[in-house]
């Protein structure tokens, strides 16, 4: 049995049952999609559920206000695709009147869509012949056919889509890609994967050479930024002021507080300086670890209120500590907010 037939086949008898594999909304497969960019399944069914029990369609998603798109994707991370299925929504409900385009190339066009979502929505909600290729897909590939070229280059990322398209099942593509990505997710793992459990261990170039722990290869290795965050919180008579983050900086749109950033931690001393008499008591270093920075705050609770709610710091607003519950924070927030409150 050739590569196509058998995953399709494994497909049929191991796969989850997720909601968004039992329909062909365009919409919904492309929610599904972006929220699963980055996100592992467990952690991100929950959000999809959540996510399309409060914007059903392409229009109830348009219609909502910024705020509320957030507040449904805080915890999630990589908060520009929900900031983008947001912008995107807004043009597919009025300039599009609501109809999804059903072209490779036009869906592509769409603010957020690359590629890989691109041949995920083609595929599987209009069963359009173009292939997906994700992290999983290279696995499987790399491992099943021994390609050793590094997926992290131009020349692999070629090798790869060429591939997949020559194994592309023309007639089924939507069951063929969500087949490979399935198969690497649950049997090809990244690590120690069970060969003995594998249907096609007998063709495995990277089983028969035992090479399954070296491949796929990767040149690159991801730079980490180490960052310091210094954070004033004004509390008082059950108010607190929190800031808006705007700019091109990581958690655009979300909520946390006024801020100064340092290339060091700081001391105390350096912060009564900056700030003195003003600081009522800090909290212990809180780590924050996202893809490819890391992140130490410090949360100074300060004894005084700003009376000028706009001024340096910017975007800040007063709001009662019981509407919290109504901004979207970023979870290095939520972690400073369980500490103090539990
Ligand atoms: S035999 Fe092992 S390495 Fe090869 S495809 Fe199966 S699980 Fe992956």
């Amino acid at each position: 049995m050739n590569f196509s037939k058998a995953i399709i086949l494994w497909y049929q008898k191991n796969k989850r049952n997720l909601p968004f594999r039992k329909t062909k909304d365009p919409y919904r497969i492309w929610v599904s999609e972006i929220i699963l960019q980055q996100t592992r399944v467990s952690q991100g069914l929950p959000y999809y559920e959540r996510f399309v029990n409060l914007f059903p369609t392409v229009h109830h998603l348009a219609k909502a206000k910024e705020d509320s798109v957030m507040k449904a994707w805080q915890g999630l991370g990589y908060y520009s695709r929900a900031r983008n299925l947001h912008h995107t929504a807004i043009y597919i409900s009025k300039a599009l009147k609501g109809k999804f385009p059903d072209e490779f190339e036009k869906i592509k066009e769409l603010k957020g869509i690359g590629d890989y979502t691109a041949g995920a929505i083609a595929s599987i909600a209009f069963n359009k012949p173009h292939v997906v290729v994700d992290g999983n897909v290279f696995r499987v590939l790399s491992r099943y056919f021994g390609i050793i070229t590094p997926v992290d280059t131009i020349e692999g990322k070629k090798i790869f889509v060429q591939k997949a398209e020559e194994l592309l099942d023309k007639k089924r593509p939507g069951t063929f890609n969500q087949a490979i990505m399935e198969f690497g997710a649950l049997q090809c793992v990244p690590v120690n994967p069970d060969c003995t459990k594998c249907i096609l261990i007998k063709d495995c170039k990277a089983f028969n050479k035992r090479i399954v722990d070296n491949l796929p290869v990767k040149i690159k290795k991801t730079k980490i930024r180490i960052r310091y965050f210094n954070y004033f919180v004004f509390r008082a008579k059950g108010k607190i002021l929190i800031k808006k983050r705007t700019g091109s900086d990581i958690w655009k749109n979300l909520y946390d507080f006024p801020l100064i950033e340092m290339e060091k931690p700081v001391s105390l001393r350096r912060i009564q300086k900056l700030a003195p008499g003003l600081v009522k008591s800090y909290s212990k270093l809180i780590k924050q670890v996202l893809s490819h920075q890391i992140i130490f705050a410090r949360f100074f609770e300060m004894n005084t209120l700003r009376k000028n709610e706009n001024s340096d710091f910017g975007n800040t607003i007063y709001i009662n500590e019981n509407q919290l519950n109504k901004y979207a924070f970023p979870r290095l927030i939520e972690k400073y907010f369980t500490a103090k409150f539990g």
